[in-house]
């Protein structure tokens, strides 16, 4: 504001009625709240009204004519009131100053000066007017307020009637950064919003800038509301307007951002918490302090069949059905009578479909602020196909465990650690001496060593630890069924089986008398076989004989008898001689276990090649050839083996298709992890109705006739007999016409210990 300077002309007009003019306005003059003080054109005090006493505590007849200036400012404003003093005296008018005076006791003021000039007659300056006002108060108030809104927290800004800005504090401003180098005082309150939306700072409305401005404004002129406005992405603050008492506003902004995330988190949280307990549950319930259900989630009807109301005034009990189970049921009265939480309470209840349901319910008593007692607060779930499997499995259990008792066999169960779980009464009787040695949880290896300490065992040729080691292990791969010989001279076949939990069953028959039968047969044939070497060792002599005298008669008297006579001797002649080889044959077969050679390793590749040279003019006979490279090397009996090979590369050159050469190939393989060589011998002559692959293998099996291929039928037996020796297998499987396969299953190594069952 400035005040344009007024001439004021000295003036002698008196006012009407009143005689002595001077002294009227004097005494008007010391009578105003105003200081009124002039000073002459070198700055001495020529007028000094009361009020200027009175603030400077200086009288009049003290400051008269000494030099205003110099006795009333500080020294650092001095030079400035004496160029507006300059300026008034060259007749210009800046008339309108602020500066301190120094009181006679030393404290400092502020006045606000409107300075006029005395002109005389001439027209030139003769005083200089300076009419004061003391604002030292106002600016201490005016700073204390600064100061205060500059130390608040929140945004401030105070808009005047006419909605412009008067002030606003550096906190305002920074909350709106974007826009603050174009927000000055007297800026307009639109105009302030007009910006905060070009400059981006309105997010989360889908208004156009007209209709937000609109709202915006009218919101504003309530001036009696709280917004919640978001600035950017990430902030958010809280505007509380309110008018003043001369028509203004004011503005405070609250940054509401860390509130805002806090809120949400909390929301989030809730949520979680919320989809977690939903999740763990089907339904929500309260009781009451009197155990009655007060609530119920919607979600029960959906589980339960029943709507929210069935449930409300009911007691747990009255919810459900009857068990039979009272214990549990007092339990359970107990712990709500205690007031304790409960976990997964079992009850059931029948569906209005009729089907039985059952449920788990969970609870937590809840208290006032002064302890009492308010009810519970819970959460519950269906678990009917639970109880189901856990009964099934219960039943499942039972009945295992009654399958065991009642086995014949004896029964070890062993955990996944080889620890022993569980066993049966017959294994108890199979074994009664090992009986102290069943303790839940002890190792299977423990077990193992002391029944050998008990020398409950027979190992045979083996040591002890030896038949302990390889028992162990086959136990460990719990794949084949062992044999097992006792001191005592009893036989257990002991079968063992992972479970799926990782365990191990071992399952335990006696098979006594079934060895014993099979000893039995193995010492009858035996017998039967030391009969047949000795049969056929004597008749090969009367045989000899018979051959011999034939020949004989041949050739010596064929000229004397008939024709007739010479084809009976030849008949007889290759009677005899077929007799010769099937008692050769029949020799070589009871041989095989008799005058068995001890084993050794053996290259079958050698012996392949030693086969090969026996039959040799066959192979050329028959144009044919014999393929093989590097075959195993085995634990075996040579001269089995080359006999095997003879008689089988013997029968593929025999049963060679007319007019197609012989091809035989052998080949060998070892089978991973089982100490198996698979030997191959495969033919492309004329093959056989695979449905006889089983039978050529016996003593005088044929396919085919005499006239056709000669021989005895006993070749593949002795095949048989050799690789059975050897604790292996053989079998064959062929093609009518295209040929055929014979695969020989023999162990690498003859250490059958402890025989097992394939
Ligand atoms: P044989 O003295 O008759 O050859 P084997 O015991 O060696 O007696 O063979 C039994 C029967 O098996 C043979 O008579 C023949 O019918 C059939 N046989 C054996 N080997 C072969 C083969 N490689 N191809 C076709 N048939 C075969």
């Amino acid at each position: 504001m400035t005040i344009a300077g007024r001439k004021v002309k000295a003036t002698s007009t008196p006012v009407a009625g009143i005689v002595d003019v001077e002294s009227f306005y004097r005494t008007i003059l010391d009578t105003v709240d105003t200081l009124v003080v002039a000073l002459d054109r070198e700055g001495r005090v020529a007028y000094f009204n009361r009020a200027c006493e009175q603030v400077t505590g200086y009288s009049a007849e003290e400051v008269l004519g000494r030099n205003g200036p110099e006795l009333f400012l500080p020294p650092e404003e001095r030079y400035g009131v004496k160029r507006v003093i300059d300026d008034i005296y060259s007749g210009q008018a800046p008339n309108n100053y602020v500066n301190h005076w120094v009181t006679k006791d030393g404290s400092r003021r502020l006045f606000v000066w409107t300075n006029n000039a005395i002109f005389d007659n001439d027209g030139a300056v003769r005083l200089l007017i300076g009419t004061g006002i003391d604002i030292t108060e106002r600016q201490r108030l005016q700073q204390r307020f600064s100061d205060a809104i500059e130390s608040m927290q929140d945004g401030f800004a105070l808009y005047d009637a006419d909605d412009r800005l008067v002030q606003c504090n550096a906190r305002y401003l920074e909350m709106w950064a974007p826009i603050k180098d174009h927000v000055a005082n007297g800026v307009t309150f639109r105009e302030f919003c007009g910006l905060a939306w070009d400059h981006g700072m309105v997010v989360g409305t889908d208004s156009t800038r007209d209709e937000w401005l609109e709202t915006r404004m009218q919101q504003h002129a309530a001036a009696n509301g709280v917004i919640e406005r978001q600035m950017s992405s990430d902030r958010w603050v809280r505007i509380t307007e309110s008018r003043t008492s001369d028509g203004g506003i004011v503005t405070i902004a609250t940054d509401i951002t860390a509130e805002k995330k806090t809120e949400a988190a909390l929301r989030e949280s809730e949520q979680q918490f919320k989809d977690y307990a939903e999740s763990a549950s089907d339904w929500f319930w309260e009781m009451g302090p009197d155990l009655r259900i007060t609530y119920m989630s919607d979600r029960v009807e959906q589980a339960t069949g029943r709507p929210v109301a069935w449930h409300i005034g009911k007691t747990r009990e009255e919810l459900a059905e009857n068990d039979g189970d009272p214990a549990h049921w007092r339990q359970h009265r107990e712990t709500l009578a205690n007031r304790q939480p409960f976990r997964d309470f079992e009850y059931r209840r029948r569906h209005p479909n009729g089907h039985i349901q059952w449920f788990a319910t969970s609870g937590a008593p809840r208290f006032d602020a002064d302890g009492r007692f308010l009810g519970y607060r819970g959460a519950a779930r269906e678990i009917t196909s639970r109880r189901q499997v856990q009964q099934d499995l219960e039943t499942a259990q039972r009945r295992l465990q009654d399958a065991i008792a009642s086995s014949p066999a004896g029964i070890m169960m062993f955990d996944a650690n080889d620890r022993l779980v569980n066993w049966n009464d017959a294994f108890i009787e199979m074994f009664p001496h090992q009986a102290k040695l069943l303790q839940p949880g002890v190792a299977f290896s423990e077990f193992l060593g002391n029944t050998v300490r008990l020398g409950a065992v027979a190992y045979g040729e083996a040591t002890a630890e030896d038949w302990a080691r390889s028992r162990n292990r086959s136990h460990r791969q719990a794949a084949k069924a062992v044999e097992v010989s006792m001191a005592d001279g009893r036989w257990f076949l002991i079968s063992e089986r992972r479970t799926s939990d990782g365990g191990i069953i071992m399952i335990c028959t006696d098979i006594t008398a079934m060895k014993q039968a099979e000893l039995e047969l193995k010492r009858s044939n035996a017998e039967l076989d030391q009969f047949a070497s000795a049969a056929s060792h004597d008749l090969q002599e009367p045989l000899r004989k018979v051959l011999a005298f034939g020949d004989l008669l041949q050739s010596e008297y064929a000229e004397l008898l008939p024709d007739q006579a010479c084809d009976y001797i030849a008949n007889m002649q290759s009677a005899s001689s077929r007799m010769r080889q099937l008692i050769n044959d029949l020799l070589s077969l009871s041989r095989i276990s008799t005058d068995a050679e001890p084993f050794a390793t053996v290259d079958l590749t050698l012996a392949a090649h030693y086969a090969v040279g026996l039959i040799e003019q066959s192979v050329a006979d028959s144009g044919g050839r014999i393929e093989f490279e590097q075959l195993c090397t085995i634990e075996a009996a040579e001269t089995q083996m080359v006999q095997l090979l003879q008689n089988l590369l013997g029968n593929a050159l025999k049963y060679h298709r007319d007019g197609v050469p012989p091809v035989i190939r052998i080949t060998s393989a070892v089978r991973p992890r089982a100490d198996i060589c698979e030997l191959r011998i495969e033919d492309n002559g004329i093959g056989f109705d695979e449905k006889h692959a089983e039978q050529i293998f016996g003593v005088f099996q044929r396919l085919h006739g005499r006239e056709d291929f000669e021989g005895t039928g006993i070749g593949l037996a002795i095949c048989k007999k050799i690789v059975e020796r050897h604790g292996g297998r053989i079998s064959a499987t062929s093609t009518k016409g295209a040929g055929s396969v014979f695969l020989i299953e023999l162990p690498i190594r003859q250490t059958a210990k402890v025989r097992e069952h394939g």
